[in-house]
């Protein structure tokens, strides 16, 4: 089980499925995270359960269906919902201690920002994730 919160406390989570876990460079990520790239790992909707703050979640819909959550105390970015997908992206600066989890792949690296550059070795995906690595069972 990884558990997460947001920066004040008041969002709480557990899930009970980890999925692919990666480093997403697309203009969305980088703008709502204020940071070079979002980490998060995906995971199936049904199998996020907010413990606390459902009700302090504010949502943002940055494309059709796809809404970003996040605290409206804090302000803490905490996961994106995928409506068309059925899935969740959690923001793996949320979780709380070492979740169990690696990333494993850089996505939508054709939009990285200019002054970051890359030094792992971790596959670099030109677009989008999907397809690249299945998601868990719920
Ligand atoms: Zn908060
Ligand atoms: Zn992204």
């Amino acid at each position: 089980m990884i558990t997460g919160s947001c920066l004040c406390g008041v969002v709480r989570y557990e899930i009970a499925a980890a999925g692919p876990t990666y480093h997403c460079h697309c203009g969305n990520c980088r703008k709502w995270s204020g940071s070079a790239f979002a980490s998060s790992m995906r995971a199936p909707m049904e199998s996020l359960r907010l413990v606390g703050g459902a009700e302090a979640l504010s949502r943002y819909e940055s494309s059709p269906g796809v809404m970003r959550c996040f605290c409206k105390h804090c302000g803490s970015s905490v996961l994106t919902e995928r409506h068309d997908k059925g899935l969740v992206h959690i923001r793996l600066g949320t979780t709380d201690g070492d979740p169990g989890v690696r990333p494993q792949f850089h996505a939508f690296v054709a939009s990285k920002a200019p002054w970051l550059e890359i030094t792992d070795d971790l596959p670099q995906i030109e677009g989008s994730s999907f397809g690249f690595v299945a998601d868990p069972p719920p």
